[in-house]
């Protein structure tokens, strides 16, 4: 039998789906009137439901995933050799597109050297918890194993890196969590808090940091888990200052940089990672997401060559060595995808594209702000950008969560798919995001930052 996924009958899909799928970050209402949305189809930038209804998609799969765009057979065709010639080996020994993915990764890391493969941005970020607490069984007599987190990032699902999220919305009703997981302040500017040093906010924000580690004890301190431009919780590049004194910090206090990249690795903001903007030289780098655009599920946790060394074999023949495994981190349709992925960034000279369309981008949300009083602040690098919604310049009051949410759906009927911080930090639910495939062009662009204007015309007028 052979199945096409263009062969359907779209009512009985659509009614399936709404029996018996359960929707990701979605309230399910009994009484729905309206049918749910099922994606059938994408190509390039955009995505059809089963309504035949095209999208131009700006947030590359709703959560900054398919950063090649949809579509592209060439990475579909290197899947399914691979899944011909060998599907799975749990990662206890080796395989072809591992191996070959982990060195082109490690080229575009200087510094990095070792990749352990998993499945889920999550995952990637909960091995580097576990190593971090067995180097400090290892080395510290387990105290120095707490992990720092930062106000408003995100770290993923499970309950231990929803642990590790400065994210009260997402957290709340989930806990009790993991212990030794302790948050420093947030770094936005814009919401910069009360008593800063707005002259030199970036160094003051990183200082908060120090305090933290020396109010908890340094030698209980293992790690700092940083994302480097805030993701869902509002689209944040920490200010000037910021990352060189947390190098220092981390240097001072012996504490591990743990920088998570799920959302901006692989081109997102214009170079390979995000932390390559900014000279950091972390001991470990996570990233799933993008790394094969959403064409099989892979995520990897990379270190130095350091931190890998704390697991080798130690002089006495103890067996310490990293006790984890993911099953499905031996899937070879992983990293034969990762490969081609970066084959295309590389030959499509994406990186080029995404600092020229995302300065573009900017400029026409700085516009936008010059309309509307109701932007209050426009953020973001590369093809990853945000902007808050307040009700007064002034005050910064966030506007209402419903004002965000009708921006959204006024600019999904006019065929435009855009995102926005979803029930994260606090009551901030007021910056909308785009974060559009690393192929965007200028018309794709305008087409985004049209329907934006159109939904801002209708909903927010100036007042
Ligand atoms: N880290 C960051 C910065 C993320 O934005 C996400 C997901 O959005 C994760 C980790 C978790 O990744 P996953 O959903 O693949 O588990």
């Amino acid at each position: 039998m052979t199945y096409s996924s263009n062969e359907f009958d779209a009512k009985e899909v659509v009614n399936n789906d709404r029996k018996h799928v359960w929707h990701h970050l979605s309230q399910h209402k009994p009484y729905e009137e309206n049918d749910p949305m099922v994606i059938v189809k994408g190509e390039g930038m955009r995505v059809w439901d089963a309504k035949g209804n095209e999208y131009l998609d700006a947030v590359s799969g709703a959560v900054w995933t398919v950063n090649v765009g949809y579509g592209r057979t060439e990475i579909a065709d290197a899947v399914r050799d691979q899944l011909v010639t060998l599907n799975y080996f749990a990662q206890t020994a080796g395989n072809v597109p591992a191996a070959q993915f982990a060195e082109k990764l490690i080229d575009k890391m200087p510094g990095m050297s070792r990749v352990y493969y998993s499945n889920s941005g999550s995952e990637a970020n909960e091995k580097v918890f576990k190593m971090v607490r067995q180097i400090a069984e290892k080395n510290y007599g387990g105290k120095k194993h707490k992990i720092l987190f930062r106000e408003r990032d995100y770290h993923g699902t499970t309950i231990t890196a929803l642990s590790a999220t400065g994210q009260f919305e997402r957290k709340n009703q989930y806990g009790p969590f993991t212990p030794g997981f302790v948050e420093v302040p947030h770094c936005c500017e814009y919401r910069a808090q009360e008593g800063a040093d707005l002259e030199n906010y970036g160094v003051w924000a990183a200082n908060q940091i120090e305090k933290v580690i020396l109010a908890e004890g340094p030698d209980t301190v293992g790690a700092l888990c940083l994302e480097p431009i805030t993701a869902g919780g509002g689209v944040i590049e920490p200010p000037h200052g910021y990352w060189e004194r947390v190098q220092e910090i981390c240097k001072q206090y012996n504490v591990l940089l743990h920088i998570d990249e799920v959302v901006c690795g692989l081109g997102r903001t214009g170079k390979w990672f995000g932390y390559q903007h900014y000279g950091i030289k972390p001991d470990m780098v996570t990233m799933a997401k993008g790394v094969a655009s959403g064409y099989a599920a892979i995520s990897c946790t990379v270190t130095t060559e350091a931190v890998f060394d704390l697991f080798k074999e130690p002089e006495d023949g103890r067996m310490d060595y990293f006790r984890d495994i993911s099953t499905f981190g031996g899937c070879t349709a992983g990293p034969a995808a990762a490969l081609v992925n970066m084959q295309i960034i590389e030959d499509e000279k994406l990186l080029d594209n995404v600092v020229e369309q995302g300065e573009y981008l900017r400029g026409r949300l700085h516009q936008l702000m010059d309309k509307y009083q109701v932007i209050g602040d426009v953020r973001g690098k590369g093809l990853f950008a945000g902007f808050e919604l307040v009700k007064d310049r002034l005050t910064k009051e966030p506007v209402d969560e419903a004002l965000s949410m009708q921006i959204g759906a006024h600019c999904m009927s006019n065929g435009v798919i855009i995102g926005r911080t979803n029930r994260s930090f606090k009551e901030y639910n007021n910056t909308i995001c785009l974060s559009p495939a690393l192929i965007a062009t200028r018309a794709d662009i305008d087409k985004i930052v049209d329907a934006l204007d159109n939904a801002l015309a209708d909903l927010a007028p100036n007042s």
